[in-house]
């Protein structure tokens, strides 16, 4: 039987979080392949008084991060895990968002 909570590296359903950008703080951008940044005035959509200076893009159909690779609910990884922007750092495994993300994938058994 599925876990309740998958280990993160059999998951990446927080990756793929519809059609919403990876928001990157200056800070977080410095750490960062300028490749995978996009200027957020570019990218439209976001309230301009809280909208951080990058982002990082959702692609492909399942709208997953560009730096994601692998399967979801499968195997994931991150190709920038070391120097990831801190709201990806901050989202916690097991967490409500986690879980609410896994339903949406259908990842795991939280429900
Ligand atoms: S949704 Fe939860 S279990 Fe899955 S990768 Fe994100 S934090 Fe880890
Ligand atoms: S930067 Fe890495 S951890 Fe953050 S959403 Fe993208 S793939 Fe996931």
């Amino acid at each position: 039987m599925a876990p309740l909570i998958p280990k993160c590296t059999d998951c990446g359903a927080c990756c793929a979080h519809s059609d919403e950008f990876v928001p990157v703080r200056y800070e977080d951008s410095m750490r960062l392949p300028q490749e995978l940044l996009v200027c957020a005035t570019h990218a439209g959509k976001w309230d301009t008084v809280q909208m951080p200076p990058y982002v990082m893009r959702m692609v492909g159909r399942e709208k997953r991060c560009i730096a994601l690779r692998g399967e979801i609910g499968e195997g994931v990884s991150c190709d920038v895990y070391r120097n990831r922007p801190k709201v990806c750092r901050a989202l916690k495994r097991g967490s409500m968002e986690c879980c609410y993300m896994l339903g949406v994938h259908r990842v795991g058994r939280p429900w």
